[in-house]
């Protein structure tokens, strides 16, 4: 099953571009903290899969994680922590917190879609 609509959150415009290259077949929606993607949350019910940054201003990616996890209408939609190299910690957080996987910048396209398709195959 391909996801209908993935939202990305992330500080780095770059990121939201490489993603669009990455991901052609999904439409994807864009925030750029935690706070935005709550918002676009708000106005996309049919969101099934959300990619998100650790390190962001306003509301960074675990607080973020955490209102997702809080909210029962939320909760059920895989999230993908992408961290920072060398940053375990975050990644083990994240998992601890409820993300379903992470990968590590810099990743390849292939570990990215492997990782989508891992997660919509189990849903
Ligand atoms: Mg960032």
């Amino acid at each position: 099953m391909k996801p209908r609509k993935v939202l990305v959150v992330d500080d780095s415009k770059l990121l939201h571009r490489m993603f669009e290259m990455m991901l052609r077949q999904y439409p994807l929606v864009h925030a750029y903290d935690g706070r935005e993607g709550l918002d676009r949350l708000a106005e996309n019910s049919d969101v099934d899969l959300i990619l998100l940054d650790v390190n962001m201003p306003r509301m960074n990616g675990l607080e973020f994680l955490a209102a997702v996890k809080a909210d029962a209408r939320l909760a059920k939609i895989p999230v993908i922590v992408v961290t920072t190299e060398g940053a375990d910690k975050d990644a083990e957080k994240a998992l601890a917190s409820g993300a379903a996987a992470y990968v590590k910048k810099p990743f390849r396209n292939e570990e990215l879609l492997g990782a989508i398709e891992r997660l919509t195959a189990a849903a």
